[in-house]
This record gives C-alpha cells, sequence and structure tokens, in this order.
C-alpha cells in the first residue's frame, strides 16, 4: 500500500442478509468507521439490500457495490439487472468475475469483457475479480491464469479508464477455506497484476489499486495491508458483522 492509492476496504456479503439484517449491519458499523479517514469503505450486499444501503449509508465513508451487472442496458434477460439500473439507485460500483460466479454461474471472460466497460460507462467503479485455482497453482500456472484474465477482460477498458478499475487478486483455494495466501505470494501475485496493466499503461499500473481477497480476517489483515501492491482487501466472511470487519478497516487506515 503506498500514500499515493487510497486503500479500499470492501465487504463482499455474497447471499447474506435481508434488508432488516442489512440495516441492523449498517448502524453498527457506521459509528465505529467514523473516524477513520484516508481509507474507502465498501459493502456489497445482495441486490435487494442496495437501496436500503445506499440511504443508510449517504453522508458516510461506506460506498454500496453490487455484486454482479448485465452487459446490457436493458432487453430479455430474465433475473438480469443492468448498470444503468445500480447508478439510478446511486450505487457506486460492483463486483464483477467474483470466481463464485465463474464458476457456478458461467460467467465469462468474454462476457467480463463487455460488463468492465460498460460499468465503467455508467459511472459505477468495476472491482474485476482474477485468481487461479489450488491446483494451476500448482502447476505454475498463476502468471498465465492472472495473464489471461486481466487482457481478456481489460481489453475493451481505455488507456485513460484503466486506473479506474479495482482488481481484486483472489486465489480460489483461499476463498472461504480459511487458507491464506502468504504475504510473500500475495505481493508476487498483486505485483504481477500491476505489471500486467503496465504493459498497457505505466501511469494506470501507479495509479490502480489491487486488492487482496480470500480469508483476509483481523488477525492478518495489518500485514496483508503493508505490502507495496496490496491496496485494500476484499472481505468475505469477515465482513458479516461489523465487528471484525471495522477492525479490517481500521488496519487499512
Ligand atoms: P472470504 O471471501 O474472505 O470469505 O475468503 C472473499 C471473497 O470471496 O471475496
Amino acid at each position: 500500500m503506498t500514500a499515493a492509492r487510497t486503500p479500499l476496504i470492501a465487504g463482499n456479503w455474497k447471499m447474506h442478509k435481508t434488508v432488516e439484517e442489512a440495516e441492523a449491519f449498517i448502524q453498527a458499523l457506521l459509528p465505529r468507521v467514523a473516524t477513520f479517514d484516508s481509507v474507502d469503505v465498501g459493502i456489497c450486499p445482495p441486490f435487494t439490500s442496495l437501496q436500503a444501503m445506499v440511504d443508510s449509508a449517504r453522508g458516510s465513508i461506506v460506498r454500496v457495490y453490487a455484486q454482479n451487472m448485465h452487459y446490457a442496458d436493458q432487453g430479455a434477460f430474465t433475473g438480469e439487472v443492468s448498470a444503468p439500473m445500480l447508478s439510478e439507485l446511486d450505487v457506486h460500483g460492483v463486483i464483477l468475475g467474483h470466481s463464485e460466479r465463474r464458476e457456478y454461474f458461467g460467467e465469462t471472460d468474454k462476457a467480463l469483457a463487455l460488463k468492465v466497460p460498460k460499468a465503467l460507462e455508467a459511472g459505477l467503479e468495476p472491482i474485476l475479480c482474477v485468481g487461479e485455482t489450488e491446483e494451476e497453482r500448482e502447476r505454475g500456472d498463476t502468471e498465465r491464469k492472472l495473464r489471461h484474465q486481466i487482457q481478456e477482460d481489460l481489453a475493451k477498458v481505455p488507456e485513460d479508464r484503466l486506473a479506474d478499475v479495482v482488481i481484486a487478486y483472489e486465489p480460489i483455494w483461499a476463498i472461504g477455506t480459511g487458507l491464506t495466501a502468504t504475504p510473500e505470494q500475495a505481493q508476487e501475485a498483486c505485483a504481477f497484476v500491476r505489471a500486467l496493466v503496465g504493459q498497457r499503461s505505466e501511469d494506470a499500473a501507479q495509479r490502480v489499486r489491487v486488492l487482496y481477497g480470500g480469508s483476509m480476517k483481523a488477525d492478518n489483515a495489518a500485514e496483508l495491508l503493508a505490502l507495496p501492491d496490496v491496496d485494500g482487501g476484499l472481505v468475505g466472511g469477515a465482513s458479516l458483522e461489523a465487528e471484525p470487519f471495522s477492525t479490517i478497516v481500521g488496519a487499512a487506515s
């Protein structure tokens, strides 16, 4: 983390929390993060709680992100939500390409190549997730996987917008498993992601925020967030309660 890039701690709630539970969370979180500065805080609730969270977080440092969107503005896509629909709610951004969407819902790099620029056009900050499986790491294919995902998913993003994308490096073997990447593994992969952006634009590489995700918790956050190429965290399990989430935010501020 360098002073030039404001760290972002984003809580990915996945398919958790009713509106009532989300309200209880935000009321507990807001006083805990009120004194923090030089850190951006995000929560990523299910679609059903977006409006309520935008309203409750207004005027605070907490920003609200969706967990997915379609690349079309509208159309015959039952069950989908578009970028203009999210920006109308004053949602700040959207997670794109989470490994769970890639694995369980057939999210492809081809679709992501359309989704990322569409989010930017609609004024949303995309958090693009990339990362390798355990098998790919063991085979020595981590860099090849990251290169493929970054090149494909950002292919249609103009150079002057690259730094507006947040990239979350999430090793799939660390997600929800309690296994965290070592600081060396996290630094190496996040630096590699930044270097890939640098192949398009050195200026963007310096400005783009690269997050680490995968079993980030209160007791390992400080070590991970101190790494030079880690500009924050995408937090799953540990974001579901105001505490420990606010402790992780504090570790970044
Ligand atoms: P986890 O999830 O922190 O529970 O490992 C991270 C994520 O899926 O974004």
